[in-house]
């Protein structure tokens, strides 16, 4: 059966959400909205939700072809795709590479540095709270997830970055960092949802440092449809 567009459920900052006909699949719709500094800043760009969902389509192809399970199931057209029904898990997981963002900030430590291995971190999915960093103790005691849940989302947030680290780098691109979330089917069955795009990933152009990701809207530093582009192409090819 083919599935189509019920009724809205829900709006986020960068995605719409409807049901389907049927209750285990809900389409996604990408909005050509920006926001960051949680919330704070915004704007609206033409086209911008065509290159993330066309992004996100691609990037979650490639991780099941590596074998990491996702909501994912199909690309609809320019801004729709079909995902399966999942309840989001309250958190938001963080694997930097380099360090930048708000971890130099937090920590005093210098930009740029390349870890010697990935960093996992934790922040409690809370718009009001500003999405606070948090440690996997917090997690299990306030019943955010459970320790098998915890240990699972780490095993797939490490290889998602094996995965996707590797990927980019044959299209002269670094991985610096990203954001993934993570949530449960009606069966309990933990995978990957949310999306996977310039508005969530820090990356960085192979041989100029070029920033091709929403740090060029954050930073104001023009040209940021064009970086989602350039994403897009080198992805495409
Ligand atoms: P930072 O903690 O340095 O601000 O962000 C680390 C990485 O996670 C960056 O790639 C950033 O884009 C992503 N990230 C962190 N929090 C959020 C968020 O609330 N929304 C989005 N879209 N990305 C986030």
């Amino acid at each position: 059966m083919e599935l189509t567009k019920k009724d809205f459920i829900y709006e986020g900052k960068a995605k719409r959400l409807y049901t389907t006909e049927d209750p285990k699949y809900v389409i996604v719709e990408y909005k050509d909205s920006f926001t960051a500094f949680n919330g704070q800043k915004k704007a609206t760009m033409s086209g911008k939700g065509v290159l993330n969902n066309n992004i996100s389509s691609k990037l979650f192809k490639i991780l099941a072809d590596g074998g990491v399970e996702s909501h994912f199931v199909k690309q609809l057209d320019d801004t729709h795709q079909l995902v399966k029904r999942v309840k989001i898990v309250p958190l938001e997981v963080i694997i930097r590479n380099i360090t930048t963002g708000s971890l130099c900030k937090r920590l005093g430590v210098a930009e740029g540095i390349k870890l010697p291995r990935p960093l996992f971190e934790l922040s409690y999915k809370d718009d009001a709270l500003g999405d606070p960093f948090i440690i996997e103790d917090h997690a299990l005691l306030f019943g955010w997830a459970t320790k098998e849940e915890l240990d699972k989302i780490k095993e797939i947030s490490f290889r998602v970055n094996e995965i996707l680290r590797d990927y980019f780098a044959k299209k002269s691109v670094v991985l610096v960092d990203f954001k993934l979330e993570f949530g449960k089917d009606a069966d309990g069955n933990l995978m990957l949802a949310d999306e996977i795009s310039p508005d969530t990933c820090r990356f960085w152009d192979s041989s100029t440092g070029d920033h091709l990701d929403k740090d060029r809207f954050r930073k104001d530093l023009g040209d940021v449809l064009g970086a989602y582009e350039e994403i897009w192409k080198r992805i495409s090819e």
